[in-house]
């Protein structure tokens, strides 16, 4: 049995029109594949709209009963997408991801997916075309429900498609695939044709959102051929696979950018062992990731210590950082929020040198001050100054040349 997964992301789904353009999609996956297993997300603005009313109700809201809230967005998605395609004659069937056999673990805003019941989902096929599912949601063993965190309706579409062993995957959304950068903020963004796993990882996790990191993470993992396209035209999309001899070998292959960024700086700790893990450690704890890392070097046997993290973890990281002051020795604990961080991403960086210093220099000319700098095998990132992201991401995207195809940049 030949199944594709379809997923649409809030933009199509928002209103009655943008689902019946997604319908369409649906009608054209079926003509194609046995059977369609289309993974919904919640209708635009539905989501932020379901956080901002648990924040009128408390100002802490508990987690599970967030979770219980906000799952509710994609709930309604897949109802009223279903009433659609019955109506058009369609043997559809609505699903929440308690109801498909989403199960995941109890970090809730956050979970991770552990397993999915396949027998649901093969039993179900005997009786439906097409399985219409809520992203974003799974329940625990003992039946919470859980969200697994923004952008996690790419996540169930990929996880799904591993487990059904999926044609394809198809991820719908508002834009026509993987661009060299965010095509809402830079014009000359490019689309490209295929991008490989590693790139799309590498891309996802430094801000563009056009595809959720761990829906990555899974393609990679079980080899899910990922097709990013648009819900609104019939454009051929973005292939995200393994890297093949078809891709561009081009040193930069695109620009990212994140805003969800904020800095957190330890002034003048005691340089001796154990001080990075005492730092760490409770922010761990807390379930706080953070990303960057710098320590400044020492001088007087004291050292800075710098460190990002999500700008709306930024209250709770202080909040640990300051019960830890006295007992670390540090004078004084410094923060802001109005860092971002952008991105140059390309596994032919691997094997060249130049593409920093490139950079570098481009920031330079728009009088752009780099704040702190990390890079890996594939990506160099730079925290700025918050006001000059798009003066950046442009820059950077002019510098590597990434309007053009297939030029050799750096
Ligand atoms: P959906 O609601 O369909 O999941 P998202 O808003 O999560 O859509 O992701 C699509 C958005 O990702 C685009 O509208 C675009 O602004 C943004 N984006 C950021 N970087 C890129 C990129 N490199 N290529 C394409 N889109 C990008
Ligand atoms: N509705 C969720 C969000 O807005 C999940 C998703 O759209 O992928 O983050
Ligand atoms: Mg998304």
């Amino acid at each position: 049995m030949r199944i594709l997964v379809q997923k649409f992301g809030g933009t199509s789904v928002a209103t009655l029109d943008h689902m019946r353009k997604a319908q369409l999609k649906v009608v054209a996956g079926l003509q194609k594949m046995d059977k369609v297993l289309a993974v919904l997300s919640a209708r635009s603005g539905e989501t932020n709209r379901l956080l901002e009313l648990a924040r009128e109700w408390s100002p802490d809201p508990d987690p599970a009963e967030l979770d219980l809230l906000v799952s509710t967005g994609e709930q309604i998605s897949v109802a009223l997408f279903t009433m659609l395609l019955k109506d058009a004659g369609i043997r559809a069937r609505s699903f929440t991801g308690r109801q498909i056999g989403i199960r995941t673990d109890r970090v809730f805003g956050k979970a991770r997916i552990r397993d999915i019941d396949g027998e649901i989902i093969a039993k179900a096929l005997l009786d439906h075309d097409v399985l219409v599912v809520a992203g974003f949601q799974g329940v625990t063993d003992d039946g919470r429900i859980t969200t697994l965190g923004r952008g996690g309706s790419d996540t169930s579409a990929v996880a799904l498609a591993a487990v059904v062993q999926a044609e394809l995957c198809e991820i719908f959304t508002d834009v026509e695939g993987v661009f060299t950068t965010d095509p809402n903020l830079c014009p000359q963004a490019r689309k490209l044709e295929r991008i490989s796993y590693d790139e799309m990882l590498e891309m996802a996790s430094m801000g563009a959102k056009v595809l959720e990191i761990r829906s990555v993470e899974f393609a990679k993992k079980f080899s899910v051929p990922v097709l990013v396209r648009s819900t609104f035209s019939e454009a051929p999309g973005t292939f995200v696979t393994q890297e093949d001899s078809r891709m561009e070998h081009v040193l930069v292959s695109g620009i990212a950018y994140d805003k969800d960024q904020a800095r957190i700086s330890l002034r003048s700790v005691p340089d001796r062992p154990g001080v990075a893990a005492a730092i760490f450690t409770p922010l761990a704890q807390a379930n706080l990731s953070v990303d960057m890392i710098v320590q400044n070097s020492s001088h007087d046997g004291v050292t800075d210590m710098n460190f990002t993290i999500s700008r709306k973890e930024l209250p709770r990281a202080v909040r640990i950082m300051k019960a830890i002051q006295k007992d670390l020795g540090a004078t004084d604990i410094l923060y802001d929020d109005n860092v971002a961080k952008v991105s140059a991403i390309g596994v032919g960086m691997r094997n060249h040198s130049g593409v920093a210093a490139t950079a570098f220099s481009a920031l330079r000319q728009e009088n752009i001050n780099i704040l702190m700098i990390s890079t890996s095998e594939i990506k160099i990132s730079c925290i700025i100054e918050d006001k000059y992201t798009e003066l950046a991401v442009r820059t950077l995207h002019e510098a590597f040349h990434l309007a053009q195809p297939d030029v050799v940049s750096a």
